[in-house]
């Protein structure tokens, strides 16, 4: 446990089923994910097994999601970090943080490390490189370089800025498989709202086509939440089902929501 008494990695049991779309990049993680199954036969073959792999785009696209359901498919423990607790006043102790981590990820392996926001520690380097922030990407580069082919760990890195990141972090042997998750098209807007209207008893009126229509330019994040809010606007006004109307609602709300963050979206 760290710190904070939290543990420091599940075992998920998210799995493929529950990211909708992004059927490229699932295929392309399916072989990921054999070679965490199959490690052994790999490394018989004298196969190098992927380190780093390195999902960039959108925020609330799935990104997170993806790395749980690599771990949830191949029963790894699952590490989730965000770039920005390694950032530290005092030098040495987000390097010591990433140490700690890689090193825990090896006794438990196989593993799948996730470090979201990877740009807060492994954004390019200045040229007088010797600050914290330095220090850190370089422990980081090490780890990467560093464990070898008896450990099944492979880490997933996430940024919403692929161009922001150091060139050493994207080299062959490092992070060096880029995977872009966008926002959903309309096909995949409409297998999103299934995943996350489910377990929602619906009414019949709606069509999940139609609101696939209507949620142009959202994110799997955005389409969750307007899921869950048709769900609670349908519980105030006393109803045992959502309706079409509910979702309307729901949508308008999330609309707001992203008019008041940012005024020229959507
Ligand atoms: P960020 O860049 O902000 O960290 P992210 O890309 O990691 O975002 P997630 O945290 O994975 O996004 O997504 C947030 C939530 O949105 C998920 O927990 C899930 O409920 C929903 N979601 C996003 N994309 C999908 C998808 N493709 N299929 C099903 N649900 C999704």
């Amino acid at each position: 446990k760290d710190q904070n008494g939290n543990e420091f990695f599940t075992k998920p049991k998210v799995t493929f089923e529950d990211v909708a779309g992004l059927d490229e990049v699932k295929e392309e993680l399916i072989e990921v994910i054999d070679f965490i199954k199959k490690s052994e036969k790999y490394k018989k073959m004298g196969a190098k097994i992927p380190k780093g792999i390195l999902f960039y785009g959108p925020p609330g696209t799935g990104k997170t999601l993806l790395a749980s359901a690599v771990a949830g498919e191949t029963k790894s423990a699952f590490f989730s970090a965000s770039g920005s607790e390694f950032v530290e006043k005092y030098v040495g102790v987000g390097a010591k943080r990433i140490r700690t981590l890689f090193e825990k990820a090896k006794k438990e392996a196989p593993s799948v490390i996730f470090i979201d926001e990877i740009d807060a520690i492994g954004a390019k380097r200045h040229l007088d490189s010797n600050n914290e922030k330095d220090q850190t990407l370089n422990q980081l580069l090490v780890e990467l370089d560093g464990f070898n082919t008896d450990q099944t760990v492979v880490v997933v890195g996430a940024t919403n800025r692929l161009d922001l990141l150091d060139e050493a972090l994207l080299r062959p042997g490092r992070f060096d498989r880029h995977m872009y998750i966008g926002n959903p098209n309309i096909k995949a807007r409409e297998e999103i709202l299934k995943v996350h209207t489910k377990n929602k008893p619906l009414s019949p009126d709606i069509s999940i086509e139609t609101l696939a229509k209507k949620t142009h330019g959202m994110s799997g994040a955005h389409l969750s939440n307007i899921a869950n809010e048709a769900a609670i606007i349908a519980v105030r006004e006393n109803n045992t089902i959502i309706t079409h109307r509910h979702f309307d609602l729901a949508i308008e709300r999330v609309i707001a929501g992203l008019q008041v963050k940012n005024p020229n979206v959507l």
